[in-house]
Parts: C-alpha cells; structure tokens; sequence
C-alpha cells in the first residue's frame, strides 16, 4: 500500500522506499528532506511530517487526495501532538501549525504557505489565555484569515490590507507595533466580514477543514502562473510536483525573549567566509523576509540572547559541514528556546559561487572535481559580464550624478530606462526591445517576471535577504536593495531624492556591485579575468581533469583518453594574445579572408579578382603577399609553442567586390547626367561582378574550390605562412603551423591541391633553411566529406568541423536566413528542439561527426579533430565533442574559459565506469551527490530489461 506521509523521524523510511538520497528529495521535497535530515541529526526541529510529491502528482490528476492520504494526515497529527505535547483545535493547549510547499528544487516564494493553522474564535482565545498576550494571539489569527483568504480562495491581497490600512489612519497609528490587542481583535472582525463577503461562506471554525484546505492549496499552488514561470526560466520539470510540510508553529513574536531570522553561513554576495543574516525580536518570520522592518545583524544576537546565539552558530556551522555547502537557515527563538524551521544550499552570486567553491575545495570540505562540478558555465559567463568603468563612476560622482545609495545585492552593472512595475519592465523589455530597470520598494514573488527581464533591479526598501536580493542574485541580475534615501512615488511614477526627480522612461545605471545608482547612462568595461584569481584557481582545475591522461576510455585506436582542450578561433594577433591569456591552447580557425578587407588591401584583392590572366593575379597577389606573412607572422608570435591553424581562403569572391545595386545605381545615374569620367571603368566593374553572379553562392565557388579554380591565391597564402613560420623560428619562436583546405566534398579535391601546396611548404623551408613541425588537414562541412572520412583522411592529417557549414548542409537550411524566416516558429512549435546553428544536432549533424572520426581514424589513428564552428564554445554541443573523440574545441576566445569548464564537465560526467565508480564510493562515503547516479543507472538498466 502507497505511504503518503513521513513524519520528519521517518526519513529512514523514506530512503528505502526511495532509494538514494536524491530520490528522497524528489519524494519529499528538499524542505521536507532537509528537516527530515536536520531531525536525524538531532537538530531541534518543531514537530511535523510531509505529504509526498506523489501525493501531490495524484492530486493534480485527480483532483482529489488519493486513497488513504487524509487518513494518513489525521493519524500523523496525532503523532505530533504527542511529540509537541499539545492538542490540535484544543483551546486549553492548542497546538498550531504551518502549511509549507517544498519542491525537490528550491522554488523560493513561488508556491504557498499557509501560517497558524489551527486558529478559531474558541482557540484564539485559549491561546491569548496560555501565552498571557492577547495581542501575539489576535495578531496571529488576522494573519491566518488574511493568508487563508489570499491563498486557499486567491483574494487580492487588497481586500485585507484595504480595511487595516483605513483602520490604522482612523487611529493615528503609523506601523503595527502600535496596534494592541483589541485593535487586532477589532481587525479579525472586519477581516472576517471581508472574507465572508468575497467568499459567501464563514471563515473555516473547523481546524480539520482549515489543515485539507491548506494543504489542497499548497498542491495548487504548483501549478500557478509564478510557479509555471519559474520552472520554464530555471529548467525545473513541471512533473515533479511539491511535496507539503506540516510543522508545529513556533511563535518569534512572544514578546522580546522570542525573535526569527534568516542566515546564511557564507556570504552569499561576495564569498566570504563570515556568518551573514539578520534577525527581528518579537517578530515573525515573514516580517524578516519581506524586509518591511529593518532587521538586525545576526551579530547582534550575540549580546540580546547569547545562549541562543552560541546555540545557533554552533548548529548552522554543522549543518554547512553535513551538507558540504552554504546553508541558508532560518531559525526561530520562541521564549529563549531555539528552533531551527529550515536549511537548504543557499542561492548566490556567481562571484561568490566560484570563492565558495574553491575555499570549500582548499579547507577539503569537498574535492576539486566537486569544486569543478558546482559551477556552471552560465555562472562564469556572468563573471565575464560587463562592469562600470571605475573612472567614469567617479566621475559621475564628481559631477553631480549620483542619485542614492542602497546594499549591494547582486553584482554587476545594469544601465536601462526606469518602470515601476513587474508589468510594465517586461513589457517595455520584450515588445519594446528596451534595456529596463524595475524599481520598486520592494518585491514579492509577484514581481519576478519583471525582474527577470529587466537589466537590473532597484529597490527602497529590504535588504540582503529580502526578495529582491535574494531573487536578483540567483538570477544573476545586478541589484541594488534599501536604498532608503530614494523615495518613490508610484502614482506619481517617478522618484525622487531631494528635488532630483527621475520619472519613468528616464535612463539610471545600478551599480550592483557597490550599491550606487546613477543619473543617465554610464559605460561600462568588460571585466578582466586575470583579477578574479579563485576563478583562474577553478579553471586551472578544469584544465587538470581534462588533461589527465585516462580520463576517456578509447573504443578504437587513436581514440583521445585525455579530456578536450580548448582552442581559440582568432584572426589577428590581438584575438590570439586574448585567446590565451582566457587560457586557450591553440588557434582552432584563423579566418584569413578577413584581412583582405582591410582598405589597403582590398583593392589589390579586386585587382586580382579582375585579372583575366594567371600573371595578372600572380602580380596582384605579390603585392598581398607581404600583408600576409606580417599577419601570420603576428599569429605565432602570440601563439608561441601552440598549435595555429590558418584556413585557406574560404568565400565567394563576390564578397570582396562592391555592390552590384549600389553600382548600378551609380552608373545609371552617372548615365543619365551625361557623366563620361570614371563611366567605362564602372561599366567594366559592373559587368564583372555580373559575370561572377551565382544564384546560391554558398554552395558554389568558395573553399577548394575556388582554390582550384586559382591556385594562385592559396598558393600566395602558403607561402605567406611558411615565410612566417620560418622568420618566427629564426627568432626563437616555436611554430606549429596547420593549414587548413575548407569546404571539402571529395577526395579527389585534396588529391588536386594538397600536393602543391605541400610542395609550397618544402620550398619555402629549403629556401629559409629551417624546419618545424606543421600539418595539412581540411575542414569538414559538407555531409560528404564526412560520408567518405576514410578516404579524406588519407590525405588530411586533421580534420575541423566546421559545424556551421555542416549544419546548412545537413539540414538544408540556410545558415544566414533560417533564423529570419522560419527557426524561431520551428523552435516555438517544438518542430526543432533547439536551433542548431546555436547548439548541436546530436542526432543528425553529431552523428555525421561521430562517423567521420571513427572513419578518419581506420586510415589515420593520430587524426587530429577539432571542431571551429560556432558550437565550439556551447556547453553541450562541446559534451558531446568529448564524447565522440574530438581532440579539442575551438570557440570565441570571450567563450574560452566557459569551454574549458564545459571540457571538465564533460571529462567527469562520462569518465570511465572504473574510475567512476571508486569516485562514486569516496563521495559516497561523504553522503555525496554519486548517490543519485546509483539510482538513475539502476532506473535505466531496468527499463533496458523490460
Ligand atoms: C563553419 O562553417 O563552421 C566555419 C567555421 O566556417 P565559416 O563559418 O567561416 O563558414
Ligand atoms: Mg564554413
């Protein structure tokens, strides 16, 4: 029979049941587990159990609790009352409790909770009676009423705070704590008659009712707009469902012997290793999260209740050492007793991840490969993300614009036009493509829409552990919270500090990292990542797990067994210098037509077009040929001892010739106005560019074939490279030239042209008198080249995927109209996955690749294979590089430090099942994430079976 609910002392019960730990996460969800788990390891937790996700996933079906379940609830009520020595619905002891949402993956304000659960008009008093303070009671009623109201039956939020707002004015009264008793009591009437009104039925009396209601609501609650939200943005399957936590209440707002907080073991804005939270006395824990009173340092506890604090610091330092991770705690104190509500890995900034990580590594709480694994490549592409120029800040501070200051929520520099609502920031950011600020006086999980699309976040109020920052900061948006000097208006839309006025629609620039905000737009610099060193630290790791010399296993000779390394695509000496100092090892794609746009050297390039005659192009390209030994020469200064591949001129010749609109556009007019100078030249120009004219360019002559067509521009370019490489050798430079033929379908192209120009290359180091080591190969990207790898591979020494061309080819899809016209429906009709020129078609365009590596290597083990297209520096076009043996990718070099982690990924992900398994066992060992591997290979082999 299917068990629905695990008291929190049951969670022996649940990992069998479940399996590994992970299992246990997605059955009770990681506030349930995370209790269950504080409970076992003597943690005080307020008794409580959990409704499973499963009963969750039968409710969302049926719409009905399953069999068995209310059951199940009833009796586990009874076990808590036992445990918290109070009865449920009894005036004389009341027992109450909290309805909480918890999904496997923290969702955080997305879903509902439901607070003091139990409540009536009988135990309301009962309870004013026992705690001596009919204030603490009537306060907690009007808030069960209030959030019953808004989430078992959605009211708006304004039909309670419409009728307390007026009751506070009619008193005088400026914040709650000037409401006494009767004044809540006064306050549960009219929110009551306002719940009766809108919802036609009294307020539930029955507490039974109140605890199915609730707990219905949570289950609802996984399907709300927010929720939905949430899970498309952070990838969370939406068939996972919430798990419910029933939890015995526990009252911070006891009187000033009680209070609540939030913390988290680490900060989580810069990394340090330092307790960071804040607390309220007398208060409940909403009250600290929506950051509407100003909280306290959690320091402060230390002199306010010591015995609490030493209590409670010795416990979350624990709980970080259990959980191998910062904690985000939150902790209520009722009456001098300490009660722990909640633990869970904290969100953080991308900055702060990487310090965690690796200070974690280095004081051996968790392994470098560990360290490696907790950071995504979206966290180091934020870190690469622009920042305000240190200069032009204080600049615009000298000059008058600095607008307030606030908390340093998240980092990073948002520069955008200021809106005032969620609604309208993501309005103006989607239809009007406009870079956005929301700002507001605080947030609520209401608001994350607008957050999400806006460039940056301001707010008036809260403050690190608000909403706001807490959000902000997961998501990687710059965010400034609490800057209390700006006052904001939002029926007036604008804000003010002073008589500076900032209306909407105005540009400001939120500086996340210090907290300040500006007038107008500021600019912005990238960031360097030689100063972010705990990142070079994790890189250099990355490079470490890939380089290990058994980190593959080979399926066939010639088959990589290190992990990939990582390559750079770079034109100019500038790019390569770049590409290496981001850590790259090598030029994957040197795009030498590029150079030939350059205005002294276009038109020497038409000139050679233009000539009729072999001699006519040899003097052209003479003339280039200079231009060109400078550039490579440049490439291997920069790429010293690494690897440069330099790729043959690759598109139509067209494209180095002017308009032909705008020609004919001159020659007309100059026609009709009679104008005779220049015309024939013009005319000649005109029908020149006429005569080269193909309907589908791409696939006509470019690549080898136009290096068939003439030799003699690829002959120039050999030269130019071997002259290079042997200048650069003369002078002590290492050079590994590899010259690439793009665009090959056929064997018998390499057979025409590879001979030559190898013959080139034996000229030019007879002539210069030195030898160094260099390769020919070719790209593949044309579906044949691939078909028939074996045979290219006799004579290509290297094969690049060019997977942008590959990709055109394979699908038949124009590379530079398919997004235009028709991949953006084709993605949104879920007819492609994904857009492939973005991230790899394993399926089709991988499985040519994987063919042609397999191929390639029966006639030439020590093939080398990269790939230079756009995919080098995608995360999981780059796994699956791994996985088919390329030996490296090659991507932009701004890419090159996520690729080397991507590389790392890839090499711990599928590294060889020994290996992996002694690695699972020693993480094992350590309650690690390898228990969830276990678990999913068994799923598997059992589906494999049936
Ligand atoms: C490719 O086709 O993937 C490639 C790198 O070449 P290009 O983009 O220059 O055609
Ligand atoms: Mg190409």
């Amino acid at each position: 029979m299917s068990k629905w609910v695990y008291q929190f002392d049951e969670v022996a019960k649940a990992e069998k049941y479940a399996g590994s730990w992970e299992d246990v996460r997605a059955l009770l969800g990681g506030k349930g587990a995370g209790l269950s788990d504080m409970t076992r390891a003597g943690v005080p937790v307020p008794p409580g159990f959990t409704v499973t996700t499963e009963a969750c996933n039968w409710f969302r079906k049926t719409g009905q609790f399953p069999p068995g379940l209310w059951n199940e609830v009833l009796k586990a009520m009874k076990v808590v009352e036992k445990q918290a020595g109070k009865k449920f619905g009894d005036p004389k002891n009341p027992l109450l409790v909290s309805c909480r949402s918890g999904a496997k993956f923290s969702m955080p304000g997305m879903m509902n909770t439901i607070l003091n659960i139990g409540l009536n008009d009988e135990v309301v008093e009962g309870l004013a009676r026992l705690a001596n303070n009919p204030r603490f009671a009537w306060d907690s009623y009007r808030r069960l009423i209030e959030m019953f109201g808004t989430t078992v039956f959605n009211l708006d939020d304004e039909i309670f705070e419409h009728p307390m707002a007026e009751y506070k004015a009619g008193k005088g009264y400026k914040v709650d704590t000037e409401m006494t008793a009767e004044d809540w009591q006064a306050l549960v009437a009219a929110f009551k008659s306002a719940y009766k009104q809108h919802i036609g039925s009294d307020f539930p009396q029955d507490v039974y009712n109140q605890l199915e209601l609730a707990i219905k609501a949570v289950f609802e609650s996984w399907t709300g707009k927010r929720a939905v939200d949430y899970r498309n943005k952070e990838k969370i399957s939406h068939e996972l469902g919430t798990a419910v936590n029933i939890v015995t209440m526990v009252f911070g707002n006891m009187g000033d012997d009680s209070g609540t907080g939030v913390a988290f073991t680490r900060d989580p804005s810069t990394g340090d290793k330092k307790m960071m939270g804040e607390y309220l006395l007398n208060a409940q824990g909403e009250d600290v999260v929506a950051g509407i009173r100003n909280a306290n340092p959690i320091e402060n506890l230390s002199q306010s209740m010591p015995k609490a604090y030493k209590q409670f610091m010795d416990i979350s330092g624990k709980l970080e050492k259990h959980y191998k991770d910062v904690q985000d705690v939150e902790f209520t104190i009722e009456r001098g007793k300490l009660w722990m509500l909640q633990t869970r890995n904290a969100k953080r900034t991308a900055k702060s991840a990487v310090k965690i990580a690796v200070d974690m590594a280095n004081e051996r709480l968790i392994t470098k490969e560990q360290a490696v694994q907790r950071i995504t490549p979206d966290t180091v592409d934020s870190l690469l993300h622009p920042q305000f120029d240190e200069i032009a800040m204080s600049d615009a501070q000298k000059n008058g614009k600095f607008f307030g200051k606030g908390v340093n929520a998240s980092p990073g520099a948002a520069v955008g036009q200021v809106y005032f609502d969620a609604d309208t920031a993501q309005k103006m950011a989607q239809e009007q493509k406009q870079d956005t600020i929301m700002v507001r006086p605080f947030t609520k999980p209401d608001d994350v829409h607008g957050m999400i699309a806006s460039k940056g976040v301001l707010t008036s109020e809260g403050g690190a552990t608000s909403h706001a920052a807490v959000v902000a900061r997961q998501f990687g948006i710059p965010c400034v919270v609490g800057a209390s000097a700006i006052k904001i208006d939002l029926e007036k839309r604008h804000m003010t500090v002073g008589d500076v006025v900032v209306k909407e629609g105005e540009w400001i620039s939120v500086d996340g990292t210090t907290g300040k905000v500006f007038l107008g737009k500021m600019p912005t610099t990238a960031p360097s990542l030689e100063e972010q060193t705990e990142l070079l630290t994790l890189l250099k790791w990355a490079d470490e797990i890939c380089a290990r010399k058994d980190v593959r296993a080979a399926p066939i000779k010639g088959y990589p067994t290190r992990g990939l390394q990582v390559w750079a695509n770079a034109d100019y000496p500038q790019d390569a210098r770049r590409a290496r100092s981001y850590g790259a090892v090598g030029i994957g794609l040197c795009r030498t037509e590029h150079m030939f746009f350059e205005p002294e050297r276009l038109p020497i390039v038409q000139d050679m077009i233009l000539s009729e005659t072999s001699e006519g192009r040899t003097t052209a390209l003479n003339k280039l040929l200079p231009y060109q030994r400078k550039d490579f020469d440049g490439l291997f200064e920069a790429m010293d001892g690494y690897p440069v591949i330099i790729r043959l001129i690759d598109p139509p010749l067209h494209e180095f010739m002017p308009d032909e609109e705008k020609l004919l556009e001159e020659v007309i007019t100059m026609r009709v106005k009679g104008e005779t100078a220049g015309l024939k030249e013009k005319e000649d120009l005109l029908n020149a560019i006429k005569g080269m004219h193909e309907s589908n360019p791409m696939m006509g002559l470019r690549g080898v074939r136009l290096s068939i067509s003439m030799p003699e521009i690829v002959e120039m370019q050999v030269r130019a490279i071997f002259e290079a490489a042997a200048d650069c050798t003369k002078r002590g430079i290492v050079v590994k030239p590899e010259v690439m033929i793009p665009l090959t379908g056929t064997v018998k192209e390499l057979e025409w042209i590879q001979p030559r120009l190898e013959r080139i290359a034996a000229t030019v180091m007879e002539e210069k008198k030195v030898k160094f080591e260099y390769k020919f190969g070719t790209m593949i990207e044309i579906p044949r080249a691939a078909v028939t790898a074996e045979e290219i591979a006799q004579h290509a020494e290297f094969f690049s995927f060019g997977t942008n061309d590959l990709t055109q080819m394979t699908y038949g899809y124009s590379r530079d109209d398919a997004e235009r016209n028709f991949l953006v429906t084709y993605v949104e009709q879920g007819i492609l996955e994904q857009n492939p020129f973005q991230t790899l078609d394993r399926n089709g365009v991988g499985k040519l690749m994987e063919w042609a590596i397999a191929e390639g290597r029966k006639s030439r083990p020590d093939l080398e294979v990269g790939i230079c297209g756009e995919h080098g520096g995608d995360p999981s076009s780059i796994e699956w590089c791994h996985m088919i043996g390329n030996n490296y990718v090659s991507c932009s070099p701004f890419r090159v430090p996520i690729a080397r982690l991507s590389a790392a990924h890839s090499a711990l992900k599928h590294r060889p099942q020994k290996q992996a398994a002694g690695t699972a066992r020693k993480a094992a060992a350590n309650g690690g994430a390898s228990k969830a591997k276990s678990k999913t290979a068994k799923k598997k082999t059992k589906v494999k079976g049936r």
